[in-house]
């Protein structure tokens, strides 16, 4: 695009931070939907084009895969090129990549693995046992999580000090073994990668200047969300030469759990010498009534910097206030509004359902079910992260590395052959006390032929098995080794004779995996093997580019993983006291603040209609709740408002009244077959009743199975169970 136009598409005051000049650093302070990742990269290809900047020597970071891939395609059509090398990506996929060139300097094992939360608890699981701690009092969980705080401060286990505290001293211990076993087996946890990349930065000056060179300008989408150590990984990129060009929005700060500091937005111009801030106040996304919602409702936070958005487009229908009867009814309603966009000549991708708990999703998937509405969970069971999957992806990185203890304990008896628990502690000990992998001591317990008969073959049968597997890999391209393994390992027979639903299931999983491996391109960086970079991709990526994308589905999302984006038609759902505000942050003033954020981050992602949800009953996480609606819809002015109650367009379930539950529950006979009716089928799982025919030994149902597709059943055959 020539350099005029991309300035025409730009107010005035993004064009001066577009076009400031090219050694200036600049913090873009705007709220929600004000163009600020627009001017981001609007000023990349305005540093390529007007100042002749290779587009290699930007980095520029953002928070979510779905966020880089989507600056990335911005990108590319506003430079006219191909951009799969550039460096723009989420802070740990870049970390990921520095780390994977220098690995070396690291002092990183070349193969080294990521692991994801569900290892890094296994492991802290091992851990607190091997160090003969009762889990009770050092439950895994929370180790991790100390774990994990105190890489995002940049503090290392022997930077620590207890103070005679014994609690203290006791995670301190845990942690400094899990550092141990982490070095031993080449894993490196999300933390890790940036920790890593800022201790490789810091401590090794020809490297650091050579990347400060490198890279003259860093630009950094959702600046308010980056934490300590993600912010010391960019200034000692920035270093004295560089340019910062960051931008963010106090208000949209949402992840002060997790250890971010909007503090990084205010320091900015103190930081960073000679800065200047910009601040773009209009609004290009929503119409003027959810933007007022929207102003109305974040102007009841104390901490702020204060901005008020403002926009020229139209005034927009009201938002729509639904209460609904239970959380079915909820569901329902969306599904209607849903057919009523698509009958309209809408698409089902340009409406998002936002919540503020995954278990949410579960309710709004069946009725999605039963409508016959496609629809996408992000951030749900994700491809990589289910149980098939990781059993194949461990042998891979066993092969990869044998000293990877993590996929050692998963592969070595998964599937089944005759190696016990009472062995792998065997395993474990001898590890433990010669400080070998468990590969290792495997190999030393067989050569002192200290196990018994039956053990010690299995075991032996085990080695020989992955070496065999090993050879056979031995030149073949990554789909086929993929292939290999999941036939060699037992894994694929192994499913096979499950021949549920389920089983079959995960046989077609591991089939799409080999597919996968097949076809995945990566980036195309020559510093890993195809292998290292598919499994790093696996780690990294898991499930944000889940299958179907490509369709036109309804998408289902946290309001977390919501932050960035924009869709026409926005369902906000359970907007009640206890579940958002949620239920831990009431008492806390500072947390109730984010979670008014979130709200503000999920009214703002609606461009022109915002239907607004909660449920008078509630049923979650197994218990009846009767909540009451929450106090940010009192916030919002009564003029941005219309209201519609259940009554006047549904009957509401009779029998469902939460104290007579059981007395009144459902019969599969007669009213109990009903349409829209949960059951579950002793071999196709659970489902919704979409449609009823027939009467007495005759009648029959039609159900709709989560995983096994619609069926009609005789009821007097079927043995519904009615849920
Ligand atoms: P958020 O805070 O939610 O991340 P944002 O500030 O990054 O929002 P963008 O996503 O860049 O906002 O822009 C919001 C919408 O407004 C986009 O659809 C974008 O294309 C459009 N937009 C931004 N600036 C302009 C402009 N000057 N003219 C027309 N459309 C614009
Ligand atoms: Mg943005």
């Amino acid at each position: 695009m020539e350099t005029s136009t991309l300035l025409e598409r730009l107010n005035d005051a993004q064009r001066r931070a577009v076009s400031a000049a090219a050694d200036q650093h600049l913090l873009v302070l705007a709220g929600a939907g004000s163009g600020k990742t627009r001017v981001l990269t609007h000023r990349m290809a305005w540093l390529c084009q007007q100042h002749h900047l290779s587009p290699y020597s930007l980095l520029a970071v953002t928070f979510t895969n779905k966020a880089a891939a989507e600056m990335r395609s911005r990108l590319g059509e506003l430079l006219q090129m191909p951009v799969s090398g550039l460096w723009v990506g989420t802070f740990h996929g870049l970390a990921h990549r520095l780390l994977r060139l220098h690995w070396q300097e690291a002092g990183l094992p070349q193969n080294f693995q990521i692991i994801d939360s569900d290892d890094q608890l296994r492991l802290a699981k091992r851990i607190v046992k091997e160090l003969g701690l009762d889990d009770k009092r050092w439950p895994p969980k929370q180790a991790v999580w100390f774990i994990n705080a105190r890489k995002e401060e940049g503090r290392r286990a022997a930077h620590l000090e207890a103070h005679g505290n014994p609690i203290e001293q006791g995670w301190i211990r845990i942690y400094l073994a899990y550092e141990a076993a982490c070095q031993r087996g080449g894993q490196v946890d999300f933390a890790e990668l940036l920790l890593r990349v800022v201790e490789l930065l810091r401590d090794n000056d020809s490297l650091r200047e050579h990347y400060q060179n490198r890279f003259s300008h860093l630009l950094v989408d959702e600046f308010q969300d980056s934490n300590e150590l993600q912010y010391a990984w960019l200034r000692l990129l920035t270093g004295e030469h560089g340019t910062l060009f960051a931008v963010g929005d106090d208000d949209q700060s949402i992840y002060g759990w997790r250890g971010a500091k909007v503090a990084n937005l205010l320091n900015f111009e103190q930081d960073l010498k000679g800065s200047e801030v910009i601040r773009l106040e209009q609004n290009y996304r929503s119409t003027a009534l959810i933007l007022k919602a929207a102003n109305a409702l974040i102007s009841n936070n104390d901490n702020r910097l204060g901005k008020e958005l403002w926009t020229a487009g139209e005034e927009g229908e009201p938002l729509t206030l639904y209460t609904a009867y239970d959380e079915r009814d909820e569901a329902r309603f969306v599904c209607q509004q849903v057919q009523n966009w698509v009958d309209n000549g809408g698409r089902r991708d340009e409406m998002a359902v936002l919540y503020r708990s995954n278990a949410q999703s579960r309710i709004f998937e069946e009725a999605l079910i039963s409508a016959v509405i496609p629809y996408r969970v992000y951030g749900g069971l994700r491809f990589f992260e289910r149980a098939e999957i990781k059993d194949s992806l461990a042998y891979l990185r066993l092969l990869n590395n044998p000293h990877d203890d993590i996929s050692f304990e998963r592969a070595v008896n998964h599937p089944p052959r005759g190696i016990g628990v009472r062995t792998v502690e065997q395993i474990r000990l001898q590890a433990q006390q010669g400080q070998v992998s468990l590969w290792e001591a495997t190999e030393q317990l067989l050569a002192a032929k200290t196990l018994k008969g039956r053990a010690a073959s299995a075991l032996a049968g085990f080695l020989t098995l992955m070496e065999q597997i090993n050879t056979h890999c031995n030149g073949l391209d990554l789909g086929a080794q993929v292939e290999q393994v999941v036939e060699g390992s037992g894994l694929k027979i192994h499913f096979e004779k499950d021949r549920s639903d389920k089983g079959r299931a995960r046989v077609e999983n591991l089939q799409e995996l080999v597919g996968a491996a097949g076809s995945f391109q990566g980036d195309a960086h020559a510093e890993m093997s195809p292998l290292d970079a598919f499994l790093a991709h696996a780690a990294l990526e898991a499930g944000e580019t889940q299958g179907g994308e490509w369709e036109d589905c309804l998408q289902l999302m946290t309001l977390h993983s919501a932050k960035g984006l924009e869709f026409p038609v926005v369902f906000m759902v359970g907007i009640e006291e206890g579940l958002f505000p949620h239920q831990r942050t009431l008492e806390e003033p500072k947390q109730l603040e984010e979670e008014r954020r979130l709200c503000y981050v999920g009214i703002t992602r609606a461009r022109q209609q915002l239907y607004l949800c909660h449920a008078e009953n509630r049923r979650l996480y197994g218990r009846e709740l009767y909540p009451q609606p929450s106090r940010f819809l009192e916030e919002l002015p009564a003029e941005c408002l219309q209201e519609l109650r259940p009554r006047l367009n549904v009957r509401r379930p009779v029998y469902r009244s939460a104290a007579s539950n059981q007395a009144a529950a459902p019969t599969p006979r007669g009213r109990g077959q009903g349409v829209g009716k949960r059951v579950r089928h002793s071999k196709f799982g659970e489902g919704v009743v979409t449609d009823t025919e027939g009467q007495g030994d005759h009648a029959r149902v039609q159900v709709n199975f989560a995983t096994a597709g619609s069926k009609w059943l005789v009821l007097s055959y079927a043995k519904l169970e009615y849920l």
